[in-house]
């Protein structure tokens, strides 16, 4: 594992992403802890301007009490008996639509306000694309590791050794979140270039500080615009290795977004006793 051949494809990688292999549609690595996770995901959004919903998470399930031991996750491994502790994987928001009611993005290319839009918050075109980004958090059983070399016998003792240990509770362990990202060429039937690239959904801590602001009673839409604005540029640049695009609807929502989601979480009644929501045209 190395960070070496990178291109113009992968320049936006973080340098703690350890790449273990990458071709022109897939490139995949590790990284250490949650926090990196997200900052890995957040620089790929930005740089490739594709975004994601989940379509699995197996944390849920029932965990075994005897984990499957594994010498290798996919393309990692370090000589060292492993188990994955949990999958998630996300789908290319082109891809299968599941929801019942189909959404269009010309409801954001909007010509009037009219009341019905406000409630249609999430949309994007959903045309079969393959793409989808798997995250698999892997338990390292360290005390176990092997040499390169070590024979059949000697792996099968470092396996019946971790089962031991699992058992009489002295598991020493490390973890890792092994990462496979889809590059340009992973998408079907979509454009990731430039200037078409961007997607409608609002990014979910510009989201989550609308949301912020209207339980503290704060719903004027020009007034959110500003300092959302201000907490994109400031807070939201720090993460990342790559700056959100200026134009990026889902960093830089507009008037009308903004106000959908002003509603929305009115119309949730998480928040209620506060002055009329302020109705204010773009
Ligand atoms: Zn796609």
């Amino acid at each position: 594992m190395d960070n070496e051949g990178q291109n113009s494809h992968t320049d936006w990688l973080p340098t703690n992403f350890k790449i273990c292999t990458s071709s022109e549609e897939y490139i995949t690595g590790i990284v250490s802890s949650e926090e990196e996770l997200k900052h890995l995901l957040e620089s790929h959004k930005r740089a490739s301007g594709t975004s994601y919903t989940v379509w699995s998470d197996d944390s849920h399930k029932k965990q075994k009490v005897t984990p499957r031991c594994l010498w290798k996750v996919e393309d990692y491994s370090e000589h060292v008996p492993l188990s994955v502790k949990r999958r998630v994987i996300y789908a290319c928001q082109h891809g299968k639509n599941y929801k019942k009611t189909p959404t269009t993005d010309d409801l954001y290319t909007e010509h009037e306000y009219t009341r019905r839009k406000r409630f249609h918050i999430q949309n994007s075109k959903k045309v079969d694309c393959p793409a989808k980004l798997y995250v698999r958090y892997v338990v390292r059983y360290d005390q176990f590791a092997v040499t390169k070399t070590s024979s059949r016998t000697e792996r099968q003792v470092a396996i019946k050794g971790v089962l031991e240990s699992l058992k009489e509770k002295t598991t020493v362990t490390s973890e890792i979140i092994h990462v496979k990202i889809p590059l340009e060429g992973a998408h079907k039937n979509h454009n990731t270039s430039q200037n078409c690239h961007f997607s409608n959904n609002i990014h979910y801590m510009v989201r989550d500080k609308i949301q912020e602001y209207v339980s503290l009673g704060i719903t004027s839409v020009p007034f959110l615009k500003k300092v959302l604005k201000t907490f994109v540029q400031k807070e939201l640049s720090e993460m990342g290795s790559v700056l959100p695009h200026p134009q990026d609807p889902s960093y830089y929502p507009s008037s009308h977004v903004i106000q959908n989601h002003v509603h929305q979480a009115l119309v949730c009644g998480k928040y209620s006793g506060f002055d009329q929501l302020q109705v204010e045209k773009n």
